[in-house]
């Protein structure tokens, strides 16, 4: 009788809201690996300066050594023959080419660890994440808890200046003095957002 051995390589996502824990996530699943020896390459968007430029860090305040990349492409200049894991965390910031990238690794036999924000402060579909989600082996989708009642929260309130942001503003606030917050599906609020009772 002949056996096939199934090739190695898949995509895994973690998603959801923001203080989800979905970073946490993802370095706790790194961390396993390394003590596996598995040689792990950790990436994150340039766009994602805050806490630091060369870690991964949760908001509980695990970390792990990260490559600050400008674009998806940049992350194959770093992979090399050895290399077992690539884990991106902020993935919803990268660009289109970050679906090819993906799946180009796991089709070399990579396991291809993602985290990132399902959507935006909208509570609508962030970037690149519903292709990756759909194109992924697996899929974890984390819940945090809402500020406001308490209920497994989906969704990132953004507060400006305290108060709920506008369905216009812009996805991505860089440096802005604005706040987040994780709500729930009742108690997300964007000033403007179409709804069916329009
Ligand atoms: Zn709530």
């Amino acid at each position: 009788m002949m056996y096939q051995m199934y090739r190695p390589g898949y995509i895994e996502v973690i998603s959801g809201c923001m203080f989800a824990g979905k970073t946490e996530e993802l370095i706790r699943r790194i961390k396993t690996l390394e003590f596996a020896k598995k040689n792990v390459l950790v990436f994150k968007p340039a766009i994602d300066n805050r806490y630091s430029n060369t870690k991964v860090v949760s908001h509980a305040g695990s970390s792990v050594e990260s490559i600050v990349v400008p674009d998806a492409r940049s992350i194959l200049d770093f992979v090399k023959d050895d290399t077992d894991v690539v884990a991106i965390d902020e993935i919803q910031f990268f660009d289109e080419d970050v679906l090819l990238v993906c799946d180009y690794l796991a089709r070399k036999g990579l396991r291809v660890m993602a985290a990132g924000l399902d959507t935006d402060f909208r509570a609508e579909p962030f970037g690149v994440m519903p292709r990756l989600i759909t194109d992924a082996e697996f899929v974890t989708k984390l819940t945090a808890v809402c500020m406001k009642c308490g209920a497994p929260a989906t969704r990132t309130q953004r507060l400006v200046n305290g108060k709920p942001a506008q369905y216009s503003d812009p996805i991505i606030m860089v440096g802005a003095a604005e706040a987040y917050e994780a709500r729930c599906r009742h108690c997300h609020e964007v000033i403007g957002k179409p709804t069916i009772e329009d």
